[in-house]
């Protein structure tokens, strides 16, 4: 691909104003984010530009930021991260106020040739609008055509404008004015964030580091953001670690796993179903991604047999067989099993009751710190 001028004549200015591309993240490659993370006045910085960004809805860059490129690209990537641990309602705003952003500078690209270069990037195909119509009216109203699937993939809904009647389709293209393309990038890149998102969401070692040191300023933060929205307790759970909801007899299996055990049967079948549970009907996971999570988890014990366990796991998720999904025994079952530490004294009828339990405390309690923020304000 022909790189274009804005990029060849001044590489700072393209990674500042377009800080998704391939060419900025190149910027930061040889950072690891493991110690970025580790900065906790980094992430203290990162969460005030978060809170600016939220409540302004647009982004206002502290001057620091303005004349260091790499500063600035360092608390972008690392504020979606840390974005990525609170409501997923926040995700789309902050996704779409960052996209903002990078469409609004490309809207007022000179160098034309660079809107089409960075729509190529994020996988728009472009043409010139003279190689797919020869009517000069056209060429003289449109400048670009793109293939009506990426048309349709990227074009913003909800928008009488970009209805399909309403625009002009030729030989499989949809023709438009380079503005129309921006905002076609715009849709794209705020896909993009939401992917950086859904990846950062899913790495737990990240997230450990982040809970560890920013774990209560971020739960404010969410709160304040949040202020009238009752939290759901799949939105809690994402928050805080899991031996800290789950029942004693699940960590217990768990540790077993982990160090290299060889645990029973029917405690393979209650850490599974548990665990498949957990993540489907209270993280609101896919089950497929969640069958590949307990596979994971499965992948220390002494003879683990990836193919067998998949198989397992996957019947357990009523995926193969039987197709029942299964719940974990009840607190009875275990008991008579020998896997209930407490003999009883959760006061569950079943290991997943435990999780509920403890969530809806965790949300009492924060419901009650809210109203006395909100007292405290008055
Ligand atoms: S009472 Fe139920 S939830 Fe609690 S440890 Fe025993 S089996 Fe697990």
């Amino acid at each position: 691909m022909v790189l274009p001028r804005c990029l060849i004549d001044d590489y700072d200015r393209f990674t500042f104003r377009y800080p998704f591309t391939r060419e900025a993240k190149q910027r930061v490659s040889n950072v690891v984010i493991e110690d970025v993370l580790k900065d906790r006045e980094f992430l203290l910085r990162c969460l005030e530009f978060i809170e600016r960004t939220l409540r302004t809805g647009r982004i206002e860059l502290p001057s620091d930021l303005l004349e260091d490129v790499e500063k600035l690209l360092l608390t972008l990537y690392t504020s979606i991260i840390i974005v990525s641990l609170l409501d997923k309602r926040l995700w789309t705003r902050f996704a779409d106020i960052l996209s903002k952003y990078f469409s609004s500078n490309l809207e007022s690209e000179v160098d034309r040739e660079c809107i089409t270069y960075i729509a190529e990037e994020f996988g728009i195909d472009v043409k010139n609008v003279r190689k797919v119509v020869r009517c000069e009216k056209l060429q003289i109203f449109f400048d670009v055509a793109v293939p009506l699937h990426i048309y349709l993939r990227y074009c913003p809904r909800n928008d009488p404008n970009w209805k399909l009647v309403n625009r002009y389709v030729a030989r499989g293209h949809v023709l438009l004015t380079y503005r129309d393309l921006a905002r076609l990038v715009e849709e794209a890149v705020e896909k993009h964030i939401v992917n950086m998102l859904e990846n950062a969401s899913k790495n737990d070692i990240i997230r450990e580091i982040i809970v560890e040191q920013i774990g209560n300023e971020l739960k404010k933060l969410e709160t304040k953001l949040l202020p009238r929205t009752a939290l759901s307790i799949s939105k809690l759970a994402r928050n805080v670690s899991e031996n800290q909801i789950f029942p004693p007899c699940i960590n217990l299996i768990l540790a077993d796993v982990r160090s290299g055990g060889n645990p029973s049967h029917m405690a393979r079948f209650t850490l599974a179903s548990f665990l498949l549970n957990y993540y489907v009907k209270i993280l609101k996971i896919p089950v497929e991604e969640a069958v590949e999570k307990v596979v994971d988890v499965f992948r220390s014990v002494a003879d683990f047999d990836e193919r067998k366990t998949r198989y397992q796991v996957q019947h357990i998720a009523g995926l193969v067989g039987g197709r029942k999904f299964y719940l974990p025994p009840s607190c009875d079952e275990l008991r008579s099993l020998g896997l209930c530490p407490t003999e009883g004294k959760c006061r569950v009828k079943n290991p997943l009751g435990y999780v509920v339990k403890m969530m809806k405390s965790l949300r009492r309690e924060r419901t009650e710190n809210r109203k006395r923020e909100a007292v405290n304000e008055v």
